[in-house]
């Protein structure tokens, strides 16, 4: 049975509820925030319904059913848990003409409640023709998370750009071509956010003597640790709009498939210590020449992009050709391979404080270094890029007054299907892992939060060592100017 779907004004028109239970309360909050006229008849009534009711202008009578309450309504929900009865409401509506919603029976139906995403005024509304509202609901989820949460901060600001719109650019098409690149494009993005005076000056650019829409916008997003669910909602949305992606070696490799767009070109940018890859010099000529080329250009990083990911030479590159940027953030190595392992980072008896470090350049850290950190032994310290100096790292840690049955964790692929840990304590990790050859990324964690992991670690070990973070393919292809 296919319904015809309609968005039916409803003000002030009079509606009849049958039934007082919970589901007639939902069918109410409905009705009534579409501005109907309400009039609930029922046996008995929830108090949350009365007042509902009480509130909004509504009406309703205890006891038993009549037809004549049918009287002047235009439309019913039967909404008894009495299925005879139900029944009967519904043959006395056909004979009346009058549109009924019978709970729970979609064969008695001539109507039915969609579900329904709600932005303000923007409504979406599921049907699966009554056969199952948990799948209808399951849509409505899927829905919500592709759509910005504030569209209707969108709708407003083109409710008052339209008339604007309409008097500079008089031609339909060139018009309708204009909003698909303003809502698809970053303007949408920049109101989206907030930030409605950087997309009023955009927005005036591109009507200034009809030039180009300016599309170009640099956006850096966190793709999170390496589990390919674990990027945020607003860093996918962002990537389905990209022109460009530059990736890194760190990237989970579904993302890219699932969340870009098929014609994006892709490129891998991929730096690691022991392989070729571009140098950063390299990749922020990249992202210059795609940004004045007026494209969007998704700087795509592992974990945050404001954690050891060479953010502010990147964002200069934006700033410096005056072109909209925003940041993602992402779920940085140290927190997804802490949830994985099992390990709050702080802990009120314990852990007052987390630092996050590195010691990729052992050169950059003197005395004063190691005895900052011995300062608060209670602090966890976690290190990235630091699995090959974790000699270094325990000597000094022990030499700067550290207890020596400290805990560390290595966790190595943090989060994915690869995801390994090894743990000792500051004095015996060099002699137990030797020179055991960890996967990359890997991560070190300091402190005694590691302990929780042996009550609360919840990832069974890999039945195999797996490589998750492969070379990937480069996927170069044309785009078309
Ligand atoms: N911006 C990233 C860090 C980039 S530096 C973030 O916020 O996570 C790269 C280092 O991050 C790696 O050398 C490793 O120490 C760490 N790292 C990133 N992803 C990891 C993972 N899945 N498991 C373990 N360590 C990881």
């Amino acid at each position: 049975m296919n319904y015809a779907p309609f968005f039916f004004k409803l003000d002030a028109l009079p509606c009849l509820i049958v039934g007082g239970g919970s589901v007639a309360l939902a069918k109410a909050g409905t009705l009534l925030g579409c501005g109907a006229r309400l009039h609930v008849a029922a046996e008995t009534i929830l108090p949350e319904l009365q007042a509902m009711l009480e509130r909004n202008g509504g009406s309703f009578a205890l006891g038993g059913y009549d037809s004549a309450m049918l009287d002047g309504v235009r439309i019913v929900v039967a909404a008894t848990d009495d299925r005879a009865l139900n029944s009967r409401i519904r043959d006395d509506a056909r004979l009346r003409n009058i549109p009924v919603n019978v709970v729970d029976d979609p064969e008695l139906c001539d109507f039915i409640f969609p579900a329904i995403v709600q932005r303000g005024d923007i409504q979406i509304a599921i049907s699966t023709a009554g056969v199952s509202p948990t799948l209808a609901r399951y849509l409505k989820r899927r829905i919500e998370q592709v759509l910005p949460w504030n569209l209707d901060q969108l709708s407003d600001w083109l409710k008052v750009k339209r008339r604007e719109i309409s008097k500079r650019l008089g031609h339909l098409q060139t018009r309708r071509l204009f909003w698909d690149e303003v809502i698809e494009g970053p303007i949408a993005q920049e109101v989206l956010e907030g930030n409605n005076a950087k997309a009023d000056a955009l927005l005036a650019q591109a009507l200034a003597d009809h030039d180009p829409m300016p599309r170009a916008a640099l956006y850096l997003i966190g793709a999170g640790p390496g589990h390919p669910d674990l990027i945020t909602v607003r860093g996918a949305q962002l990537l389905a709009q990209a022109d460009i992606v530059l990736y890194d070696r760190l990237i989970p490799p579904d993302v890219l498939t699932r969340y870009a767009r098929r014609d994006a070109l892709k490129i891998s940018v991929g730096k690691s210590a022991n392989r070729y890859g571009m140098t950063q010099p390299q990749i922020d000529a990249l992202i210059a020449e795609h940004l004045a080329a007026n494209r969007i250009v998704v700087r795509l990083k592992g974990g945050d992009p404001g954690i050891y990911a060479h953010a502010v030479e990147e964002l200069e590159i934006a700033r410096r050709l005056d072109v909209p940027w925003q940041i993602v953030p992402g779920i940085t190595a140290a927190a997804g391979c802490a949830a994985a392992a099992g390990i709050p980072l702080t802990e009120r008896s314990g852990a007052n404080g987390v630092r996050f470090l590195t010691l990729y350049d052992e050169k950059l850290h003197d005395q004063a270094f190691w005895q900052s950190l011995a300062l608060n032994t209670k602090d966890t310290l976690v290190f990235y890029m630091t699995t090959r100096q974790r000699a270094l790292l325990c000597r000094k840690l022990l030499e700067a007054g550290f207890n020596s049955a400290t805990p560390l964790l290595i966790v190595e692929q943090g989060t994915t299907p690869g995801h390994a840990e090894y743990e000792a304590t500051i004095e015996s990790f060099a002699a137990r892992y030797g020179d055991h050859a960890f996967m990359t990324p890997a991560l070190i964690i300091v402190g005694d939060v590691v302990r929780w992991r042996a009550r609360y670690g919840w990832k069974e070990p890999p039945q195999q060592r797996r490589v998750w973070f492969g070379e990937m393919k480069e996927d170069r292809e044309l785009i078309q100017d």
